[in-house]
């Protein structure tokens, strides 16, 4: 890999930042001062410095999104912008992709990563990995879309959902609610209320698994996992 892509992957600014970082001398490779950008090294085996620091190789991003309405939960698109497009170059270079999606108008909790084997896990229907969202519905939401929902309703190309937990937090002519579903079926959450004659007119997942959507991040905005919420996600 090059020098310059390397230390950009591991935080170290744009590729022109690097350049100029790579200027100031601060940079070695195996204890040989590098300037050059276009400079190839051995991720895994070279010891490359900063200031006389060793920077450690990282090959996974885990990243946190609050995924804003208008952009798709893909990695491209013919004709909109996606999530990856929100990324800055220095985390585009590890090439993340969406764990699952979330519909074009949907917000909300969006994990990113190029751990194929944790988004796997993740995704498969053996571990019923919890997602819970917020709705705004259109129509009054009932006990007894509760006790549907608990057993299951038959979407309109018959499949049966899986038990999922509703809970009301303001009913009406407009209804507020949560609903927790442990799979991911296309549109799930919109298709369990047609099931019940009612429309979805707002949607957000605020969790995923044992992570939350993190209040701190505007719409459009991401942060880095920090360890422990990774371990925590394995
Ligand atoms: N259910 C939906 O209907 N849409 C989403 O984006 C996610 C879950």
């Amino acid at each position: 890999m090059r020098i310059d892509k390397f230390l950009s992957n591991m935080g170290y600014g744009s590729r022109k930042e690097v350049k100029i970082l790579l200027k100031s001398k601060a940079v070695e490779v195996n204890g040989k001062e590098i300037r050059d950008p276009k400079v190839h090294i051995n991720e895994l085996s070279d010891e490359v410095t900063v200031g006389g620091e060793r920077v450690e190789y990282a090959e996974f991003i885990y990243l946190l999104m609050n995924k804003p309405q208008g952009v798709i939960s893909a990695t491209e698109d013919k004709y909109d912008r996606t999530v990856i497009d929100l990324l800055e170059e220095e985390e585009q270079n590890f090439e993340p992709f969406p764990v699952g999606r979330l519909d074009k108008d949907t917000e909300g909790f969006l994990l990113l990563t190029n751990d194929g084997k944790l988004a796997h896990e993740l995704l498969s229907p053996k571990k019923h990995v919890d997602k819970r969202y917020f709705a705004i519905i259109d129509g009054e939401v009932t006990e007894e879309d509760g006790a549907a929902f608990e057993n299951g309703v038959v979407l309109d190309d018959g499949y049966k959902t899986k038990p999922a937990v509703l809970k009301i937090l303001k009913s009406g002519a407009v209804s507020e609610i949560e609903l927790t579903i442990t799979e991911g079926k296309f549109h799930q959450v919109k298709r369990m209320f047609q099931s019940v004659g009612k429309e979805v007119t707002y949607l957000k997942r605020l969790s995923m698994g044992p992570l939350e959507l993190d209040p701190a991040l505007a719409l459009g905005e991401y942060r880095h996992l920090a360890e422990e919420e990774i371990e925590r996600l394995k």
